[in-house]
């Protein structure tokens, strides 16, 4: 299939560009599957990597001008280099443009390039398309001009370092204030694995996760619900708990242990921020408990902590939306063995763990759920962890 999808992109390119593109990557949509809203809080997160991807074809242009162009979105954009600033692009190219601003204001020795994307990831269902897009615009840029960085190191940025510049893409040029979770599973996963990250030491372990040798299979509910307040919504938690960080002291929540929740809470003003932090320290506790589990073999018991991070994440976090908890509910009822809502909220995918021989009756489940509710049809599919961002050709 990557062969396949290397070819077409290269034939797309030819038509809009007129020449061969040097070089095609691809990089992966992801699903965190616990550790939601802990990763700017410098805690802990177990992303995969899915089998949906998204491919990049570029080729290199000696005048110092980008032309960026997407199969998915209308229209051209093209921008001197030196033109580039935070800010000063919106839109569908915006991603691209401040990978390229941030190799450049990082000194990575980069010129002009024509870059193609297409996307085969479920737009719009907070799969993080927009770290793959900034992740692969990075690989393409740093692999075609062997780009050395003013620190000096050279050839291409080892993948930890590529999630970092595509990080600051989204943070500084977007103006998006996510964290490292995204980006760090779209370069760093890996196949029957999920990627447990210490989004502070920024250490990574490849856990075992391959649910099938477990008689299990991973459900995935893009519930279609449209993504409402998402942008200011995720930047009012963040403060909210940068806030609660600095009136107890610590460095970020993440300092805060289960055991000494309690005093934290006490200590707290208000209700809206004990519940920010209580939502925090419990889920690193949960990710930490997944792990274990699932270095010891046994991730069928960690059911019942997804289930607990969708309670807290609805309640504790409100970032739950009716689709979402109708799914949740449904799958449940169905017989699964835990499910929770994923990605940033407001909408989106739902995860659930459940027996493989159940998984098409909980899906049915779902279906039917929706339909009485009135919501529109969700999209349901299984998942298995897959590899990360790399070279086609
Ligand atoms: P997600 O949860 O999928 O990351 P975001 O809203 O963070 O959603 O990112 C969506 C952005 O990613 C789009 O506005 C666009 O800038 C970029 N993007 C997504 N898909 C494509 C694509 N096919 N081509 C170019 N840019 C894309
Ligand atoms: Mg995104």
């Amino acid at each position: 299939m990557s062969e396949q999808r290397a070819n077409d992109i290269a034939e797309d390119f030819r038509e809009l560009f007129g020449t061969a593109p040097e070089g095609v990557w691809t990089a992966p949509g992801r699903i965190n599957l616990i550790g939601e809203h802990t990763d700017y809080n410098d805690g802990f997160a177990l992303p995969i990597a899915l089998p949906h991807s998204l491919t990049v074809a570029a080729a290199r242009r000696p005048d110092g001008i980008a032309r960026l162009r997407s199969r998915q979105f209308d229209g051209a954009f093209e921008v001197r280099l030196v033109d580039l600033s935070p800010g000063g692009v919106t839109g569908w190219a915006a991603y691209q443009a401040g990978a390229l601003w941030t190799l450049l204001d990082e000194g990575y020795d980069i010129g002009g390039l024509d870059l193609l994307v297409e996307s085969h990831i479920p737009t719009g269902s907070g799969l993080s398309t927009s770290a793959a897009v900034s992740c692969a615009t990075v690989l393409a840029a740093t692999g075609l001009y062997g780009a050395e960085s003013s620190s000096g190191s050279p050839g291409e940025p080892a993948p930890a370092e590529v999630a970092r510049l595509a990080q600051r893409a989204e943070n500084d040029f977007v103006g998006m204030p996510c964290g490292i979770m995204d980006q760090s599973a779209v370069m760093l996963a890996d196949e029957g694995r999920a990627l447990f990250l210490d989004c502070r030491s920024l250490e990574t372990e490849q856990v075992p996760f391959d649910p099938a040798a477990h008689g299990m299979s991973l459900l995935v509910v893009d519930t279609r619900a449209p993504r409402r307040l998402v942008e200011g919504a995720y930047a009012e938690r963040r403060r909210a708990c940068e806030e609660a960080a600095r009136i107890l002291g610590v460095r970020s929540l993440r300092d805060v242990s289960a055991g000494e929740l309690p005093e934290a809470l006490a200590a707290l003003p208000d209700d809206i921020s004990r519940r920010r932090v209580r939502h925090v320290v419990t889920e690193n506790a949960r990710v930490l408990e997944a792990v274990a589990l699932f270095r010891a073999g046994r991730p069928r018991e960690s059911g019942p902590l997804f289930t607990a991070s969708h309670a807290s994440l609805r309640d504790d976090y409100e970032v739950s939306v009716p689709e979402v908890d109708t799914a949740v509910t449904a799958v449940l009822s169905a017989g699964a063995l835990g499910a929770r809502i994923t990605g940033g909220g407001f909408g989106g995918c739902v995860i659930a763990l459940v027996d493989t021989e159940n998984a098409a009756d909980c899906g049915e489940v779902v279906r039917a759920a929706f339909a009485e509710q009135g919501f529109d049809e969700p999209v349901v599919f299984t998942a298995l962890p897959s590899t990360g961002a790399r070279r086609l050709s």
